[in-house]
């Protein structure tokens, strides 16, 4: 891949290189309005600003609609334009912002929310803890499992989260009160670019180039809530009070070099999910810092790290039997993975599964089976392959219970 000329684009620290190229959108402060950006370096390259030198969507739905051949057309004009090949860059140089200081949101319109549990190690875990006889439910191998979601109470990362008041299990008769076991899930978002209309199933083989980028996604989780109100009809309250995403939607092209075999299933699989596709290797991480920790101005603790490289599903199996029953997936349609969690406890995506044995002590002496008020989760990504330079994620990032604009 190129160099580019644009401050801190080759700095494999900053995993924003050419071959990156993630796309957010920023508020422009004098004029208090919205606009496309692409990541580059240190840097935001405003896409209204730079409309002078090549055709730049004006909104970010219309265009993720119009498919790869358009999403390959200008991140390879991106590509040129901010590669040292290019000696024509007074516009550009004016259209570039430092991404310090920028208050920064998703680029699209979430339209729906889904959330998959395609990690078969958390299944697992999660049902050895109510099922010890039968942990996974005999649809697993089979059934891509995921409930509808709502895209209302998804919001960009920083994200104040309020800690929700609920239902929960009591001795004699239930009681509503703040949830106890406020939890993070670990997940990759995909977002959908191509549409396909109502009672139109996507071929699998036809799936992955219906996907455009993808972001790191905490699902928050109230486990008291949710394990009280979740049968028969699954996932509600307990899920709903927030999902957090990345403001940065990283292109599925940027990811190819770490595209991984799908896992292989033992039982085999129905017609419409082979040729599966590939799956994703990332690597992440989850941090967290403390009201405490900060005070004392010690870094985040790394409490788990993982890959995607395990996922049972692949995104393209995601997306076809998400319509394989004639469901219309929309532009900016998020689909979550679910919690990514390897195969050993420490791998673990969630305190539910990192904590079930017992709660653990952070590095600074303060114990956790389930966040605090103040703590601060942060997920974090990044592909490595020889020869590139890393391709980092944009971090998701939320703190429990602190008043918005405080931090
Ligand atoms: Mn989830």
């Amino acid at each position: 891949m190129a160099e580019s000329w644009v401050f801190g684009a080759n700095d494999p620290e900053l995993g924003f290189g050419l071959n990156h190229l993630p796309f957010t959108a920023f508020v422009d402060p004098t004029s208090g309005r919205r606009r496309l950006a692409a990541g580059i370096g240190a840097c935001l390259l405003d896409l209204v600003a730079a409309e002078d030198v090549a055709q730049f969507p004006s909104t970010m739905d219309e265009w993720m609609r119009q498919g790869p051949d358009a999403w390959a057309a200008l991140r390879a004009s991106l590509q040129y334009l901010l590669s040292r090949e290019n000696k024509d860059r007074k516009v550009l140089e004016a259209a570039l912002l430092p991404i310090a200081g920028t208050v920064l949101e998703n680029p699209c319109a979430i339209r729906n929310y889904t959330d998959f549990y395609a990690s078969r190690n958390h299944a697992m875990r999660v049902g050895e803890m109510f099922r010890p006889e039968k942990p996974l439910l005999e649809n697993y191998d089979w059934v891509p499992i995921a409930y509808h979601g709502r895209a209302s109470s998804v919001v960009s990362s920083p994200a104040a989260v309020r800690r929700p008041m609920g239902q929960i299990r009591g001795d004699v008769r239930p009681r509503f009160g703040l949830t106890e076991r406020l939890d993070y899930e670990l997940e990759l978002g995909y977002f959908l670019g191509t549409e396909n209309p109502l009672g139109e199933p996507v071929p699998v083989a036809d799936a992955d180039k219906r996907l455009f980028g993808l972001s790191l996604l905490n699902d928050w989780s109230a486990r008291d809530i949710q394990s009280w109100e979740y049968q028969p009809l699954g996932p509600f309250l307990g899920k709903n009070f927030c999902t957090s995403v990345s403001p940065w939607v990283t292109p599925m092209a940027a990811l190819e070099p770490f595209r991984c075999s799908a896992v292989a299933h033992p039982e085999g699989m129905l017609g419409y999910l082979q040729e599966a596709g590939q799956g994703v290797s990332l690597r992440l991480e989850v941090r967290l810092s403390t009201a405490k920790s900060r005070a004392r101005g010690m870094a985040d603790f790394t409490i788990t790290r993982t890959d995607s490289a395990e996922l049972y599903w692949t995104p393209a199996q995601m997306v076809a039997h998400h319509t394989s029953n004639g469901c219309n997936l929309l532009a900016g349609d998020l689909l979550g993975s679910g919690t990514v969690s390897g195969a050993t406890r420490e791998e673990a995506g969630c305190l539910l599964e990192l904590t079930a044995l017992a709660p653990f002590s952070l590095p600074n002496g303060e114990m956790r089976q389930f966040l605090e008020d103040g703590d601060e989760v942060t997920l974090v990504g990044w592909g490595e392959a020889a020869g590139e330079i890393p391709v980092r994620l944009g971090d998701c990032r939320g703190r429990v219970n602190v008043t918005p604009g405080s931090r």
